[in-house]
């Protein structure tokens, strides 16, 4: 497996693998990550759909990216999903998976026409005192200190950062920041996380810092992820002939590993399924994918009379269970314990609304200043209620975010990251509301009188909670080797998936990771000859670099930023000697200079 750029490989297609026809393949979850290795195996591997296996331990497809009308919840969706134009691995699969709305049409065409035509970005970013405006007016607002704190994590290289948390590289003045506002709320970074994922985030999403503020960087699909990614993805592998089997429990996978050669192949995969323990046999030629740990693990549903009722303690989950017995058997396998030993610092909840009739729309209007029921852009993302006790966010994504959903209704999303914190009208933590609570809670921070709140609440719409234990595992701080690698050294069957497999400079909570791992797991096994498309460089790119420091000075320029006594001297010796240079030019542009 190797990465490329550009064009040349972009529009290549690999020759077929050698060996592939006598190949199978077991891929354990039908989430994002397995079903993106199996379209991959399908359309560049060339593998035939009837030798590729899909272990699902739940009766439907798509893991955490779900959305459904809950027969006896309502629609509930875990999370919507901010996703970006250099989703490189995405964009190459979706290319090549047919739209199940347009005939002729391929997923990726249908996103890029609907966000061409009607592109994001909000009017109002966040509410304060029941939903007036937080006038956070496009600007950072960050202190000189707190900007050089940034460029220095930016600058600080991994291995600096291991088991480091945001709170060892930040104080108090960056917290005040609008910046801290935004990518906490946007990203769910919470101080206690890692600081390295952090700063990959920072490197990997620099070219999107001048659109943070009012999320011109982001763009959405149409409907609910399920129904515009997950749908058409298992449809293309249906019609291939691939073999899903739901209901599957994975329960260990068994190697046979050689210490002095660190040979490992994976021999026996164990699974139970209706309460019967099954085994399936394994030679070199059966690749074996596991997608290890799931951030929608043991994921707690309530309705609008219920709170959720998280039945796991920390560490439980079938996702963990399998990955802890892969681990035992070798140091290259990773470290579960890392990310799931600490429910109460990696959950957080999300609930779904369906409005029923036309008061409460009418608030979101007044707010978000566009119309829900247009079919377009409607908050252009998350608004956040800053002076919430539950640090809640909320949306309103294009209308209908599902294709049976009534006309008249809209489905509001809306999450809080602080769980265990008393609400601000109701007097509870999130975590112990029930649909009903937690929409009273939002009609509140939206500027409803105190006296309609529960008559609209109760009758006027209908809210399903969400609790995800595991929801941000992975931004727990971690150092090399916590996160196997995709393929880990020394395997010749064998990958992991998803976001708890360790790929260099991409970043977790994304769909991109799941599918990039996918992507270069089935192109190492299968030693497809094709670049895999790197991680976009906007981080090496100076352009980028230097758009990014202007915005984030918010149109300061280096001359107006107070440095200590050297450094000042220092800055004005490097400008004097770029006079006259494509430097000085470049600076001039990006409004530094
Ligand atoms: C609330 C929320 C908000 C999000 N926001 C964004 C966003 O804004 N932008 C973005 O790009 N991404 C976002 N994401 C992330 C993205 O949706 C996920 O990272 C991605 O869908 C994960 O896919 P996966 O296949 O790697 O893992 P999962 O979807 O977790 O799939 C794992 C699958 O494996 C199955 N499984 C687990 N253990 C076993 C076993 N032992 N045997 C058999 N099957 C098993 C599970 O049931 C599941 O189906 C968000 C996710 C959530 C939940």
């Amino acid at each position: 497996m190797y990465y490329s750029n550009g064009n040349y490989e972009a529009f290549a297609r690999p020759k077929k693998p050698e060996g592939v026809d006598g190949k199978s393949a077991y891929i354990v979850g039908a989430g994002l990550a397995s079903l993106a290795a199996a379209c991959f195996l399908v359309r560049d591997g060339q593998m035939k759909g009837e030798r590729i296996h899909i272990l699902e331990q739940s009766e439907k497809s798509g893991g955490a990216c779900d959305g459904a009308n809950d027969p006896t919840r309502g629609y509930v969706m875990r999370g919507g999903r901010e996703m970006d134009n250099h989703f490189e691995c995405m964009w190459d699969l979706f290319r090549s998976i047919p739209s199940v709305e347009t005939e002729g049409v391929s997923v990726l065409d249908e996103y890029y026409w609907l966000n061409k035509e009607d592109p994001n970005y909000s009017l109002c970013r966040a509410t304060e005192h029941r939903g007036e405006d937080a006038h956070t007016d496009g600007k950072f607002a960050l202190s000189d200190k707190a900007a050089a704190e940034i460029a220095k994590l930016f600058m600080t290289p991994d291995r600096d950062l291991y088991d480091k948390t945001i709170d060892d590289v930040f104080d108090d003045e960056f917290y005040k920041s609008n910046f801290w506002l935004y990518w906490q709320t946007m990203f769910a970074f919470e101080r206690w996380h890692s600081a390295l994922e952090m700063k990959l985030y920072l490197q990997r999403y620099v070219h999107h810092v001048g659109g943070l503020p009012d999320f011109r960087a982001l763009r959405f699909t149409k409907y609910n992820q399920y129904d515009s990614m997950i749908l058409p993805m298992v449809k293309y592998l249906e019609n291939a002939g691939v073999d899903f089997r739901y209901g599957v429990s994975v329960t260990n996978v068994l190697f046979d590993i050689d210490r002095s050669s660190g040979r490992k192949a994976a021999k026996k995969l164990f699974y139970t399924k209706d309460g019967e323990e099954g085994k399936i046999d394994l030679t070199d030629d059966d690749l074996v994918f596991v997608t290890n740990g799931s951030c929608t693990e043991s994921s707690a549903y309530g309705d609008q009379e219920h709170a959720p009722a998280v039945a796991v303690k920390n560490g439980e989950g079938a996702c963990w269970d399998l990955w802890r017995r892969i681990a035992a058997q070798d140091p290259a396998f990773g470290h579960p314990a890392k990310f799931c030993s600490d429910i109460g610092r990696t959950n957080w909840e999300s609930a779904t609304v369906t409005t029923l009739d036309e008061k409460i729309p009418d608030y979101i209007r007044k707010i978000c200043k566009r119309d829900p029921f247009s079919g377009g852009v409607v908050t252009g993302g998350i608004v956040t209620v800053k002076d919430s006790g539950w640090y809640m966010s909320w949306t309103v994504n294009r209308q209908p975010q599902f294709r049976d959903q009534p006309k008249g209704q809209a489905i509001v999303w809306i999450y809080g990251l602080y769980t265990d914190r008393p609400g601000d009208f109701v007097k509870k933590a999130m975590k112990d509301c029930t649909g009903e609570e937690i929409c009273e809670e939002w009609l509140y921070h939206l500027g409803v009188p105190e006296d309609q709140i529960h008559a609209l609440a109760s009758a006027s719409a209908n809210t399903v909670p969400v609790m995800m234990p595991y929801i941000t595992a992975f931004f727990m701080p971690r150092r090399a080797g916590d996160r196997p690698s995709v393929v880990p050294k020394g395997c010749g069957n064998f990958a992991f998936l998803g976001q708890f497999a360790d790929t260099p400079r991409d970043t977790v909570f994304t769909t991109e990771y799941s599918i990039r791992t996918a992507m270069e797991a089935v192109y190492t096994l299968l030693n497809v000859d094709r670049g895999v498309p790197e991680v976009y460089g906007s981080v090496y790119d100076v352009r980028c670099l230097m758009d990014a420091a202007s915005k984030m000075l918010d149109g300061r320029k280096l001359d107006d930023i107070r440095l200590p006594a050297p450094a000042s001297l220092a800055k004005k010796a490097v400008v004097k000697k770029l006079s006259g240079t494509v430097a000085e030019d470049l600076l001039k542009r990006y409004k530094l200079l």
